[in-house]
């Protein structure tokens, strides 16, 4: 710690109290990492305010010391946006204690939050009044409602009820110079000028600190079908998504696929769950299907059953399996979720969240392939996602775990030819994860232009000193 910084310290201790200002090294060191130790930096302290006067108060002394601040919230993001640089000059800002519920208005169906507290929290406040917050994501139970908007987090039920934008209805936000901003307007209809909230959703902590939200929740589904069903190919998939969405739009929630590359990984490192569904390492590609009712009778799982029937005499599915129980069902969802797991068993792997309108999803499994295997041919494409969203984690397992350190040497070769062949159809180099850190460069490279420009314009009109999160997405 510089001299310089002690009447900083002393100021924020006076704010936020002495316990809340954390500098020691052991204290610090988990607010200076994300989740997966992944990534590492070096922080001045760890401030944990307790109220939105509180990071406003913290916000404007940092603004007079000229300090950054680098918002943080339960460290799970992919791309270390919430993990500060090397340097040890920074403020993290952690929220993890304003983690209260503020207001539930069950008639408008919306919440009230603040953004200290984790998705799991919010959602489990959300059922006692039998309403549905639908953010599906893995990481919920420790991910904050500040971090989630931050990042715009997608999930598994994006299909229906779109990404965290889609479900914000307002926000308070403290501005770098510790200003606050109350937009915590709870209308679905609300045309007076720009939208400021869509700003600082996605933002990454770069503009401004999210300290609540108002959230539009949904009916709590009473019935859920759902379907594990190998697919002929990826053509098949669509062919079968397209129908499905048409017989049963709102009711279908999750669509995703899990290449036959994908499965055999799985069958291998993680038998177990590959046998309760009957999967072998032949099985080929998969879908995990599931649809969400708002009446509990059982009329629904008739009429998806025969659609499922139909695809199977079309040639589309070679099997279908019903969940019949809710352990089937999570069987299902487990063996969806064992991809991260069977792929850190197989060696380093590289990863990729990308996306491309719908349709061109068989090109890009494709493309990709040929274009990654012209860079290597020890990259084995572990593909998999949300295939209705037109968003594939594509990425790379080594050919055998020997292979690993060549892999990762060869990493930015075989992410910048995945790159090209997603910008060639008009796709997302990021679709769900984000910028932070680890991206500024692909940002600038493929939003080079207009885009960035207006962006810069934004960060600079709003945190004229780039303080605000420094070295993150722009
Ligand atoms: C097992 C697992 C599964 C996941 N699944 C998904 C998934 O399906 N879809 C998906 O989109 N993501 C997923 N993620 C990524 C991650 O969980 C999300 O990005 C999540 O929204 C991050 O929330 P967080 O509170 O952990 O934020 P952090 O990681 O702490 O921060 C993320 C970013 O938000 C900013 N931020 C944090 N709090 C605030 C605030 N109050 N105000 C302003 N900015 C803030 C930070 O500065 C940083 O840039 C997954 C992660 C894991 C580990």
């Amino acid at each position: 710690m510089t001299l310089a910084a002690e009447p900083l310290l002393t100021a924020l201790a006076a704010v936020v109290g002495t316990d809340r200002v954390l500098t020691n090294p052991a204290d610090l060191a988990p607010y200076e990492t994300d989740w997966r130790g992944h990534f590492k930096g070096k922080a001045l302290c760890a401030v944990l305010p307790g109220s939105t006067a509180e990071v406003a108060e913290t916000l404007r002394l940092c603004a007079q010391a000229g300090v950054a601040v680098v918002p943080q919230g339960g460290r799970t993001g992919l791309v270390g946006g919430g993990v500060p640089n090397d340097a040890g000059t920074a403020v993290v800002l952690n929220l993890a204690r304003m983690n209260k519920v503020r207001s539930l208005d069950a008639m408008a169906m919306t919440i009230a939050v603040d953004a200290g507290i984790t998705l799991a929290a919010a959602r489990q406040h959300a059922a006692t009044a039998q309403l549905n917050l639908p953010i599906l994501i893995g990481s919920e139970g420790s991910a904050q409602i500040g971090g989630v908007i931050g990042t715009n987090a997608g999930g598994s039920n994006v299909l229906r009820y779109g990404m965290t934008r889609n479900l914000v209805m307002g926000l308070e936000v403290v501005l770098p110079d510790g200003r606050i901003w109350n937009g915590m307007r709870a209308l679905t209809k609300d045309n007076t000028g720009y939208a400021l909230r869509h700003l600082f959703i996605g933002s990454e902590g770069t503009l401004g600190i999210v300290t609540g939200a108002v959230l539009q929740l949904v009916p709590e589904p009473q019935r859920t079908t759902t379907a594990f069903c190998p697919v002929v190919d990826i053509s098949s998939a669509l062919s079968l998504l397209d129908s499905l969405r048409r017989a049963h739009f709102d009711a279908l929630v999750a669509f995703e696929y899990i290449s036959a590359a994908t499965v055999a990984l799985i069958a291998k490192y993680r038998p177990e769950l590959a046998s309760t569904l009957s999967v072998t390492t032949e099985t080929g590609d998969c879908l995990l299907i599931e649809f969400a009712h708002m009446r509990a009778s059982e009329e629904a799982d008739a009429a998806i059953e025969a659609d499922l029937g139909i695809a199977f005499e079309n040639g589309w599915l070679t099997d279908a399996l019903i969940a019949s129980s809710e352990t089937q069902r999570k069987a299902m969802w487990a063996f969806r979720e064992a991809i991260s797991f069977a792929q850190n068993d197989a060696g380093y792997s590289v990863k990729n969240d990308v996306s491309v309108p719908v349709a061109r999803i068989p090109d890009l499994l494709s493309e990709a392939t040929t274009a990654v295997a012209a860079v290597t041919p020890l990259a084995q494409p572990i593909c998999y996602g949300h295939l209705g969203d037109g968003n594939i984690h594509f990425n790379f397992s080594p050919a055998t775990p020997e292979v690993s350190g060549e892999l990762r040497a060869l990493e930015p070769a075989i992410v910048a030819a995945l790159n090209s062949v997603v910008q060639s159809l008009d796709g997302s180099f990021s679709a769900e994860h984000g910028i932070g850190q680890a991206k500024v460069e692909t940002l600038a490279k493929f939003r080079a232009g207009m885009e960035l420009e207006l962006m810069r314009a934004i960060k600079t009109l709003l945190d004229p000193d780039n303080r605000m999160n420094p070295g993150k997405v722009v």
